[in-house]
Parts: C-alpha cells; structure tokens; sequence
C-alpha cells in the first residue's frame, strides 16, 4: 500500500495517508489541526514496498551500483520488469529460478 507520512509543521503531528496516483497532493490535510503545512517524512514505510510497486519502479536505464545488487530481492528485477513490459507471463518456473537465485542456490535451467 502507498502509505507516505507527512509532518504537519503547526502542530508537528505525523500523519499517515494513503496516495493513489489520483490523490491530489494539495488535498491532503493535518488530521490533528487542519493545516495544509504539511511535509513528507521518509520513514520506514518507503521501504516496505510490495514486490509488484518494486518491479514498477525500477528503471533499467539507471545504473546500479554494486550496492543495488546487495539486496538480494533486486536479483532478477531486471528480467521480471522487461517481461512485464513485453506483456509476457513467465509463469511460477521463471519466478522459482529468481526464488533460488536470490536464496544463493546454485541455477541450474
Ligand atoms: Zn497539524
């Protein structure tokens, strides 16, 4: 879920909101005292993506430092986001072969 916290600046309370990609950022208010003084906190939540907002958000154009590949979930990002982009499901087998190429098991297709 797109769920972003935003300090309100009068009244310094965290507020939680849920942004669709229709949400109009201005709409959003303190749900302590109603100001629109509002600025995004980025805590932990920006973290907890869903696997789907993670294959989405990735950018094949930008260059990934060896630092990217230390997260094992973005092994095999790459493909899993052409393939989407190319409309091809690739079936529970592809998604077991990235499984144990994130596990560190050896690949054997
Ligand atoms: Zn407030």
């Amino acid at each position: 879920m797109p769920i972003y916290e935003y300090r309100c600046s009068q009244c310094q309370r965290v507020n939680s909101f849920l942004i669709l990609k229709e949400t109009p950022l201005d709409s959003l208010q303190c749900k302590g005292c109603g100001s629109q003084d509002l600025s995004r906190v980025l805590s932990k939540f920006a973290y907890h993506k869903s696997e789907a907002s993670r294959i989405d958000e990735y950018d094949p154009n930008k260059r990934h430092g060896s630092e990217f590949y230390k997260d094992t979930r973005n092994i095999g990002l790459h493909a899993q986001n052409r393939m989407k982009e190319l409309g091809v499901d690739l079936g529970s087998q592809f998604d077991a072969v990235v499984d144990k190429a994130r596990s560190g098991e050896l690949i054997d297709i």
